[in-house]
């Protein structure tokens, strides 16, 4: 017991200096896919209005959309503690959507929210959307709107480098397992492998933590989520085996508010369609080394 403490405070303390050494500034992972092209400069749309979007309306009076996000997860949604900026593919999307909807991205004001919380965070209007690795699926229909989806990802599961018995979600039977409360992986963990210890976080960066310090045995939710903390300690940590679920990443906005939710859709389409999808993924979640993929088609259902 003494021994594993040890050796996971080790790991916590080499993490941070590899972390502070290979990633500099602002902890974000290292770079293997294209070279760091420059962000893309969204267009802000001249003269747009949406007035029947309740949500619309009141961020075009405060001069501002007030965006739901991640602040932890490398490539896609991370906060520079230094600065407070957000970066990653979802703050990408954000932007160009906001811009899109005529309200200038700059000026975007980021909430961290974490998975368990998006849904009442857009029921109560904390948020105007959301963007952060957020699962379109039925239940969660019934609660939000989804615009999109943008971006395709799957469940995996994250060990230690030199674990060798958790190649796959079948191998978790007796393992403890982390991931964050109310997502998808978690509640996929709990219905179809029972035989797994689920532990739940707020975050999945602390369920890595977890992970780097012997409390777990794997970390699961989606690769695009995970392969942003292998990247961080690849000496530590890997992805292991194929992904074992669809997740398509949807921008959540308030149900009910069908204008705002068809404009997103719009919004999308036209930057898959003028380049601008591709550059905002090649600039992210690309330099993760995953060549940029066809954004899955939009699915523009019928109105509530
Ligand atoms: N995409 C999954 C979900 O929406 C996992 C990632 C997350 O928790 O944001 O639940």
């Amino acid at each position: 017991m003494r021994t594993t403490r040890l050796l996971g405070l080790l790991t916590a303390l080499s993490l941070t200096a590899l972390a502070t050494a290979a990633c500099g500034k602002g902890g974000s992972p290292p770079t293997k896919g294209p070279a760091a092209g420059r962000l893309p400069v969204y267009r802000v749309a001249q003269g747009f209005e949406l007035p029947e979007s309740g949500t619309w309306r009141k961020a075009k009076n405060r001069g501002r959309f007030v965006v739901g996000a991640k602040e932890d997860q490398p490539y896609l949604g991370e906060k520079d503690p230094a600065t407070g900026r957000y970066s990653g593919f979802d703050i990408e999307i954000a932007k160009m959507v906001s811009a899109s909807l005529g309200l200038d991205p700059k000026s975007i004001s980021f909430k961290t929210i974490a998975s368990a919380n998006r849904e009442t965070a857009l029921q109560n209007g904390q948020i105007d959307y959301y963007v952060g690795t957020y699962t379109i699926n039925d239940n969660r229909k019934k609660l939000v709107g989804f615009g999109g989806p943008y971006y395709m990802a799957g469940q995996g599961l994250l060990v230690r480098h030199d674990e060798e018995d958790i190649k796959g979600p079948k191998d978790l039977d007796g393992k403890r397992v982390c991931s964050a409360a109310g997502s998808t992986p978690y509640q996929r963990i709990q219905k179809d492998y029972p035989k797994a210890t689920l532990v739940a976080y707020d975050t999945y960066s602390v369920c890595v933590d977890n992970l780097l310090t012997y409390q777990v045995d794997a970390v699961t939710t989606d690769d695009a989520i995970l392969i942003g903390y292998a990247a961080k300690v690849p000496d530590e940590l890997k992805v292991v085996g194929r992904s074992f679920s669809e997740e398509p990443y949807g921008i959540g906005v308030p149900r009910g508010d069908d204008t705002l939710r068809f404009a997103i859709d719009d919004a999308l389409a036209a930057r898959e369609r003028d380049g601008d999808w591709k550059k905002a993924y090649d600039a992210t979640l690309g330099l993760s080394g995953v060549p940029a993929p066809k954004p899955p088609a939009i699915d523009r259902y019928p109105a509530s």
